[in-house]
């Protein structure tokens, strides 16, 4: 009676990480996640990826560069200007 509910109960990953779905197949269980989030992953994946490999984006303008009037612009050209 009781013998299937004696021992460990080892059990698949039959839930979606992402969205607590059940996995229906076999291939979404061994992932670990269904079809649609799988995909929707892979998109978020791929924009994350985007936005890394994009240029920083400049929050603030730097001051213009000012050697044209001769000031020096560090202290490398303060240095120099020195000697
Ligand atoms: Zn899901």
């Amino acid at each position: 009676m009781a013998d299937i509910d004696d021992g460990p109960t080892v059990r698949l990953v039959a839930h979606c990480r992402r969205c607590r779905g059940w996995l229906l197949s076999p291939r979404s269980v061994a992932q670990g996640i269904g079809p649609t989030c799988a995909m929707r992953e892979r998109a978020e994946q791929r924009a994350a990826e985007a936005a890394a490999a994009a240029p920083t984006l400049v929050l603030f303008e730097l001051p213009a560069d000012n050697s044209e009037d001769g000031q020096p612009r560090d202290l490398l050209d303060l240095l120099d200007l020195a000697s």
